[in-house]
């Protein structure tokens, strides 16, 4: 899943996973679990993450490596946030390779500047788990200020500053599009409109990977 932050890569990556019964691997919020149980690697990251900044890839590609040994993730899964670089991309290639796989799809989500910052100036995030994800005109919350899925506080993100907002677009914009320039060499990327409703960009997704836009379980419409 690829995007410019805020266009909407962990709602549909985590809506996609669930449909297609696959892991949602992301490494921003692999890096805030680190950075929440104070780990060495947490202490690490921290200052690039503050200063919006890219975590160097060294340390990005052990982490998601790491990550995609785990059992869960023989199947597949679907990875948010990595690759941000083509040398990630590239490390992803080989690691999957190795294991006999590739990248199926590349999905990027293209979204407009200035909805990008509409979208980050107004996400609130749960405190207990990063991917339970609001916006407080998009997507509001039932009730004010609490997590619909597990009753946690809302919080807004620290790197979600206007100011952390310019220099994660300045930074990480220009690393994004080599990414997506090395998937559309490889014939894999998929390009959807972004700027519509939530819905209409899930089932575009779908339609990218050939899953069907209604689920298998639901019923028929009458
Ligand atoms: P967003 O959803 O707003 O795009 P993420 O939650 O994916 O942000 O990432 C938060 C921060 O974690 C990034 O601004 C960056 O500092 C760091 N990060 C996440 N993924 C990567 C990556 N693949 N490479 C380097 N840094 C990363
Ligand atoms: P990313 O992971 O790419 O940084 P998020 O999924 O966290 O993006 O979405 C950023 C913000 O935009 C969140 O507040 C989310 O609720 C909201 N959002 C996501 N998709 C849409 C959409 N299609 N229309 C309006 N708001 C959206």
């Amino acid at each position: 899943m690829l995007g410019a932050p805020g266009a909407g890569k962990g709602t549909q990556a985590a809506l996609l996973a669930e449909r297609l019964g696959m892991p949602h691997v992301a490494s921003g919020d692999l890096f805030r679990d680190h950075i929440k149980r104070g780990t060495d690697l947490g202490k690490k990251v921290k200052k690039f993450m503050d200063a919006g900044a890219l975590v160097p890839d060294d340390v990005t590609i052990a982490m998601v490596s790491d990550r995609l040994t785990q059992p869960d993730s023989k199947e597949g899964v679907i990875l948010d946030g990595f690759p941000r670089t083509r040398a990630q991309a590239e490390a992803l290639d080989k690691m999957l390779a190795k294991k006999g796989g590739s990248v199926a799809a590349a999905l990027y989500i293209d979204v407009d500047r200035e909805e990008l910052i509409k979208r980050l100036s107004g996400r609130w995030v749960c405190s207990e788990q990063s991917d339970h994800v609001y916006h407080e005109v998009a997507k509001p919350p039932k009730t004010a200020g609490i997590c619909d899925i597990d009753g946690a506080p809302l919080i807004q993100r620290d790197d979600d500053k206007a100011e952390t907002i310019r220099a994660r677009m300045e930074k990480q914009l220009p690393p994004m599009f080599e990414v997506v320039d090395h998937y559309a060499d490889r014939g894999v990327l998929n390009t959807v409109e972004g700027d519509k409703p939530m819905d209409a960009v899930t089932i575009a997704l779908l339609h990218c990977v050939n899953a069907p836009a209604v689920s298998r379980s639901s019923k028929p419409a009458a």
